[in-house]
């Protein structure tokens, strides 16, 4: 799909801060985050949406959701890690290739989805280094 991003991003054609990837997934940080950890995570193949995703897909990117989101609560320092995930416009989906947004949270901390701002590269930068090799020490 040479009109979405994700595909751009997977293809090598955007650029982006990656976490991890393999033959099914790629994680990166979210460019614009509701707050600092903030990380995408999206099936290679495009599917706009929760409705069209092939199962193995679906597992394949649930799974490793819950390898990365302890290691996420844990550099963060957060109290929770929200796992989102919107399908369609009137959900409030705004890239439409299927993706989970993980989302460090803070006890008394309203949660957010969307960023309004960039993110500083150097942070974005940091963080997917610092999670990389958390990844790699936990053999990932
Ligand atoms: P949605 O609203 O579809 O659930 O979330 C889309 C997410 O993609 C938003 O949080 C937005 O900041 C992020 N996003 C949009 N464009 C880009 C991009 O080019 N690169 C990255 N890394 N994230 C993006
Ligand atoms: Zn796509």
């Amino acid at each position: 799909m040479s009109d979405c991003i994700f595909c751009n991003i997977i293809a090598g054609e955007l650029p982006c801060h990656e976490v991890y990837r393999d033959e099914q997934l790629l994680c990166f940080m979210d460019i614009a985050p509701a707050g600092r950890g903030h990380c995408l995570i999206v099936p290679l193949d495009h599917h706009a949406d929760i409705f069209g995703l092939p199962q193995e897909q679906l597992l394949a990117v649930q799974r490793f959701a819950a390898r990365l989101a302890p290691l996420l609560k844990h550099y963060c320092a957060a109290d929770g890690i929200g796992v989102h995930q919107l399908n369609g416009a009137a959900a409030g989906q705004t890239v439409f290739h299927y993706h989970l947004h993980l989302i460090p949270a803070y006890q008394g901390q309203s949660l957010q989805l969307h960023g309004r701002d960039a993110g500083a590269a150097d942070e974005l930068a940091a963080t997917a280094a610092a999670l990389r090799g958390l990844l790699l020490e936990e053999g990932c």
